[in-house]
């Protein structure tokens, strides 16, 4: 006899990844629809996971997103219906979209989640550990999707955040987007820190609505489902069609790692500890450049021309701070996410001293020959020598939200946020 769908509940994860193009779609598109696809089958749909991984990799579209579902149904049935969904809504048009799809029934080793945010896999590699899972799974042209959605399924979240997506309805896709700004800015004045990357407040600019011909209409992240209801509720906007809360990694660092100058890995993200060797230089394009050592090795640090005030801030160094650099290491250099300045040096200048009898400020009397008062003809050997004030802090700084990376945790989750 057969039995329906409805009393099968074997638990699972449903990964799937690179299923857009910059023409269109949008992985968690695909995955909101397939949530509810699996829901009409009486599936039940615990969690909806959205899982930032290396931002560094090359194939990517736009920020290296891929998703995992967990789910309680007939395993069959809903790969049945993953695939279709999949072999419906993505771009397979794009020579660059190879996607990937993958249930397990089992918990992977989550090895392969850390290595694919903070490094970078093989497609072998992620067929091999789906093999000895005994995973049902399919990848397309190249398969490379199924690097993400592997990794997806394998993916622990350690600290999370969330994220609320509104998507469009489909007749609207590629047209301009209609988003009251007002609304996005009274939203995150209203629920900040507890939501963030609204809007960017200091730059005037709304960071939260995509200008790609994508489904997304908006996303909101923030630290708990409720509060990002909160601040979406506020949002006057054209009519979504659906809309989804994603569990995510984004916004919590995963990315870095420790590393040592000398010893960096191109397209892998580091906390780097150094000295700062040479005065900061604003280069063609406005992008900041300076180096930090430690021991015989240095390295380039860089706080591009997007990062906006940041550069200010990165200006204000001399040689001889002790920073922690934070950030990707691409092509010789780290380019900065956030900073940290541990230790400030004292800057100090010199001049004439003042005369101990008429309190005048004296003058030089000639090279290395100490100073002389124009007035009574006293001398001084050794000049005033004045601390100047530094307009840095030591602590933390991060780039604006404009600027932002997904993985990157914004400093308002810093606890305790002052
Ligand atoms: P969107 O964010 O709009 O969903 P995307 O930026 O996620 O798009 P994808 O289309 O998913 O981009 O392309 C990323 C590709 O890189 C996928 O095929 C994914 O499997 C693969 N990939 C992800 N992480 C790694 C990694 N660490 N090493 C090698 N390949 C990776």
């Amino acid at each position: 006899m057969d039995i329906p769908p409805a009393y099968i509940n074997i638990d699972m994860l449903i990964g799937v990844d690179d299923t857009d193009s910059p023409k269109g779609m949008c992985t968690t598109y695909l995955g909101a629809v397939l949530a509810r696809r699996l829901l009409r089958e009486h599936m039940r749909v615990h969690e909806a996971r959205l899982v930032r991984l290396n931002p560094n990799v090359t194939f990517k579209t736009r920020g290296n997103a891929a998703i995992a579902l967990d789910v309680k149904g007939d395993t069959d049935l809903a790969f049945k219906i993953a695939c279709s969904t999949v072999e419906e809504l993505a771009d397979f048009s794009c020579e660059n979209t190879n996607p990937g799809l993958v249930v397990v029934e089992e918990s992977l080793n989550s090895e392969f989640y850390w290595r694919a945010v903070r490094d970078f896999c093989e497609i072998d590699d992620a067929i091999n550990i789906l093999d000895l899972a005994n995973a049902r799974y399919r990848g397309y042209k190249n398969r490379r999707g199924l690097i993400g959605a592997t990794a997806a399924v394998a993916s622990e979240f350690p600290d999370v955040t969330f994220e609320i997506l509104t998507y469009r309805k489909p007749e609207r896709w590629g047209t301009p987007r209609s988003v009251d700004r007002e609304s996005l800015f009274t939203a995150q004045l209203t629920t900040f820190p507890q939501t963030w990357d609204t809007v960017d407040q200091d730059n005037d600019v709304v960071v939260c609505v995509p200008h790609t011909p994508d489904p997304v209409l908006f996303g909101i992240r923030g630290e708990s489902p409720s509060w990002v209801m909160v601040a979406r509720s506020m949002i006057k906007s054209e009519n979504s069609e659906i809309e989804q809360i994603w569990i995510s990694n984004q916004g919590t660092d995963v990315h870095l790692q420790k590393g040592e100058i000398g010893e960096l890995k191109e397209g892998l993200s580091y906390f780097v500890k150094g000295v700062v060797t040479n005065s900061p230089k604003t280069g063609i394009g406005g992008h900041v450049s300076f180096t930090i050592k430690d021991g015989g090795h240095s390295v380039r640090c860089m706080a591009y021309e997007p990062t906006k005030g940041f550069r200010t801030i990165v200006r204000h160094l001399v040689p001889g701070d002790i920073i922690i650099a934070v950030g990707s290491y691409k092509k010789g250099s780290i380019n900065l996410e956030k900073m940290v300045v541990v230790e400030l040096v004292n800057v100090i200048s010199t001049r004439p001293p003042l005369c101990s009898t008429c309190n005048k400020r004296m003058t030089s009397d000639g090279r290395d020959k100490g100073y002389k008062c124009k007035k009574c003809g006293k001398h001084a050997n050794t000049p005033e020598i004045q601390k100047m004030p530094r307009k840095l802090e030591v602590g933390w700084y991060e780039v604006p939200p404009t600027a932002r990376r997904h993985l990157a945790k914004p400093l308002c989750r810093f606890v305790p946020y002052l």
